[in-house]
């Protein structure tokens, strides 16, 4: 480890604290460590919440809404600013490349704070007159909002959250992943940068149990729990929060699937598909990891997908013609093997893939946590590898006959994040996507983003909707007042 490996601190009253110890974040690309990270025990949590509650109490309480938007807007600037800083910084914690770190991560953190900061000043007040009574709604703050995110897409996830708890004039507790809090650190400097009072964006580094996210969750100081991460996480924060009868928003897991009709176009479908099952080395919510292709173009997907897979160029992130990097850790890729073993010993043919891939020259692929964009048939919906989530770079393809089978096929699952549709019949396309049992259901695309348009997730993929005015029904609590005429 070098001797000036950086130290990632809590951030608590716009200062940066010390945690009880500290572990080491470590670089998939190669296993080196980027920095030592302040773990916060739970007296750090309790300074965190205490923080958050006296800037609620203070002037940030009296905040209006275009001041708070102009801060959002400063704090936009600040990324844009920073971007490379910001680029680099995720591009260390995840490995990603940088194609993907600067359109994807960063800037959608600036346009989530502008965007939050635009829907916050056009949204308007539902208001209903009758010769009785006028009723109109009042917005306040949840209170303290606790802001639990995972590792995969680490400042995108914080800011889409953030940005509306903030525009609503909560205090914010976040707490990132233990896997990625490089991005959350800076971002903390950005918040005091911009002129957020003290204690109105607080930052708690560390693991979920026994750490800084259980005691987060379950502090008696927390008035709501915004969280995106696995299902088994979520179910175990409802239950830490449950007796408070705590608001959630949980955006959870998905084993999503993608429906490749007879009529579609075949070359459009593939490259979707491919976008669709290894973006970010299959690490979005949103990925693929089921297809369901018509029997009579199976062959020919296939073999364009497998082709398009074996095409794609892992390698050092900060390459520009790299466009797939590693897992998240060896942890991760311990389980994504262990997955893909058990769908060899289901029964699954493996297409491509399977294994650790070679690398240019310079890298290792046991060093680092990397595995090969993985293709496999042969298996139905009744193995394990088809119904739980892998959360790699991997997916398992099955013919279909008929459309019926194919919706069917697709909702036979717990899941319910995402889908995508593949075919040029518009009337089916219509008829099909809304059968889909999910949250997200794209029509000749797929990860098509509309920030005001419902993002959330049906069956264990979640509880609730965020985006536009979805999110400030969520981070505000709602008053009905009504005026007798
Ligand atoms: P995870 O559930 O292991 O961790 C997510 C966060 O929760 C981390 O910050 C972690 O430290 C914290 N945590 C863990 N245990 C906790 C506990 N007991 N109490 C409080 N906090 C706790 O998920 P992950 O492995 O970081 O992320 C991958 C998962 O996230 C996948 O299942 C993926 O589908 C899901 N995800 C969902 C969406 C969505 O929008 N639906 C988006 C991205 C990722």
């Amino acid at each position: 480890m070098p001797r000036t490996a950086p130290e990632f601190r809590n951030f608590i009253d716009n200062a940066f604290v010390d945690g009880r110890s500290t572990y080491a974040d470590l670089n998939p690309i190669d296993g080196s460590t980027v920095a030592l990270v302040h773990e916060a025990d739970e007296r750090i949590v309790d300074a965190a919440v205490t923080a958050a509650r006296a800037a609620l109490n203070g002037a940030w309480g009296d905040w209006t809404a275009p001041e708070r938007a102009a801060l959002m807007r400063r704090v936009a600037d600040l990324v844009e600013e920073r971007f490379e800083e910001f680029v680099l910084a995720e591009i260390a914690d995840t490995g990603k490349p940088r194609i993907l770190a600067e359109p994807l991560d960063v800037t959608r953190a600036v346009v989530n704070f502008r965007t939050f900061a635009d829907t916050l000043l056009s949204e308007g007040t539902p208001a209903f007159l009758t010769p009785q009574a006028l009723n109109y709604v009042a917005r306040k703050p949840l209170g303290v909002v606790a802001v639990i995110v995972p590792w995969n897409l680490p400042l995108l996830t914080l800011t889409w959250k953030a940005a509306p708890a903030i525009a609503c004039g909560n205090a914010v507790i976040v707490k990132p992943s233990e896997e990625t809090p490089a991005t959350a650190t800076l971002f903390a400097e950005v918040m005091r940068d911009a002129g957020a009072p003290a204690g109105v964006f607080n930052v708690v580094h560390g693991f979920g149990r026994d750490s800084a996210g259980q005691y987060l969750t379950e502090h008696p100081g927390i008035d709501a729990v915004t969280f995106t991460g696995s299902t088994a996480t979520g179910s175990t924060i409802m239950r830490a929060v449950a007796p408070r009868v705590l608001p959630v928003s949980f955006e959870l897991g998905g084993k999503n699937a993608a429906l490749v009709f007879e009529d579609c176009d075949v070359d459009r479908a593939v490259a979707g598909l491919e976008r669709s099952v290894f973006l970010n080395t299959g690490q979005v919510c949103l990925c693929t990891e089921r297809v369901y292709v018509h029997r009579s173009i199976f062959d020919e997907v296939t073999e364009k997908l497998v082709a398009r897979a074996e095409a794609l160029r892992l390698g050092d992130p900060l390459d520009r013609s790299t466009t797939t990097g590693p897992l998240i850790s060896q942890a991760h890729r311990a389980k994504v093997e262990a997955a893909v073993a058990g769908a060899i010993s289901e029964g699954a043919q493996l297409l491509t893939g399977g294994g650790r891939p070679s690398l240019p020259a310079g890298l290792d692929a046991d060093a680092g946590a990397w595995f090969a964009p993985t293709l496999w048939t042969g298996l139905d919906n009744s193995a394990v590898a088809m119904r739980e989530e892998i959360f790699g770079p991997v997916a398992g393809l099955v013919p279909f006959d008929t459309e019926e089978e194919a919706v069917a096929l697709a909702n036979d699952t717990d899941y319910g994040l995402a889908a995508s549709v593949w075919t040029e019949n518009v009337d089916r396309a219509h008829r099909v996507a809304p059968q889909m049992r999910v949250g997200l259901s794209w029509i000749n695309s797929w990860y098509a983003r509309e920030l005001r348009a419902p993002f959330g997730g049906a069956g264990r993929s979640g509880i609730g909707r965020e985006g536009g005015g979805y999110s400030l029904d969520f981070y505000s609590t709602i008053t009905n007042v009504s005026v007798a005429s």
